[in-house]
């Protein structure tokens, strides 16, 4: 079995529709949380999943990408049987940054948590080069690519046996997001506005949904799903503005979307 859940999409603050970035790959019994927004843990609770991940791997540091690190630590920690560590991958540039959390969220009195994230997690950098493979279970490797963002942000390309699931992150549009998503069967991208002022899309290093569109077309993947959508407009405009310019099935995100992958 291989598949992609969406736990949840929204851009910038969860919401009453769906908790912010976050999503799951499950293959033959390997299973890899990708990003963990504010809201995700949750959702994993909900699934009966905290303990159940094998690997974390965040896209960038941006809080909507990464706050529910937090209790999700506290989440595995805090439990009579606490689990083992798991691997948790950030940008190559960004584990100094991660590791400083440590000092202000610990409970010093509490052994349990005196240090959460570095106790339930074994940080690990993430190299960007397109190149370096990552073993994260049986059939299932990961390769990063330089995104383009406002701060270090990895592109994703998983193989999963012989199928590929490719992710954004939040990027604009440049090299290392189209050797992720090259020929890839699925492709979680980033529409965060349905108009921009390029300079603005430049400056953050963001996507339209119709940019997305023709980055999926570029890439030749074989479905795109346009994610990391801000509220401000129906969620199926995002899709037929991306499908506007992609000859490729679009769908929206939403939270519990599930996406068989081959
Ligand atoms: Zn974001």
């Amino acid at each position: 079995m291989t598949r992609l859940t969406v736990l949840g999409f929204r851009a910038g603050r969860p919401d009453a529709v769906s908790p912010c970035s976050g999503y799951l790959l499950e293959h033959d019994g390997t299973t890899v949380l990708v990003d963990c927004g504010p809201g995700i843990v949750g959702q994993l609770t909900a699934r009966g999943l905290e303990h159940r991940i094998d690997a974390v791997v965040l896209t960038h540091l941006h809080q909507d990408h990464m706050f529910d690190v937090v209790p999700l630590a506290f989440t595995r920690l805090l439990t009579p049987t606490p689990p083992p560590r798991i691997p948790l991958y950030v940008p190559e540039d960004s584990v100094a940054t991660l590791a400083r959390l440590d000092d202000w969220v610990a409970v010093p009195t509490d052994p349990a948590v005196g240090r959460p994230l570095s106790t339930a997690f074994d940080v690990r950098p993430l190299v960007r080069d397109g190149a370096t493979v990552v073993r994260l279970g049986d059939g299932v490797t990961l390769t990063g690519f330089r995104a383009k963002h406002a701060v270090p942000s990895a592109s994703l390309r998983f193989a999963l046996g012989d199928r590929t699931v490719a992710f954004s992150s939040d990027t604009g549009w440049c090299d290392g997001v189209l050797g992720a998503a090259r020929d890839a069967d699925v492709f979680v991208c980033e529409a965060t506005y349905l108009t921009a002022d390029p300079a603005m899309l430049a400056d953050h290093g963001h996507l339209t949904a119709e940019l997305t569109g023709s980055l999926a077309r570029t890439a030749g993947v074989d479905r795109l799903v346009v994610s990391h959508l801000l509220g401000y407009d129906d969620e199926k405009s995002f899709a037929a503005a991306a499908e506007s310019a992609a000859p490729v099935p679009v769908t929206a995100a939403s939270a519990g979307l599930v996406v068989p992958v081959g």
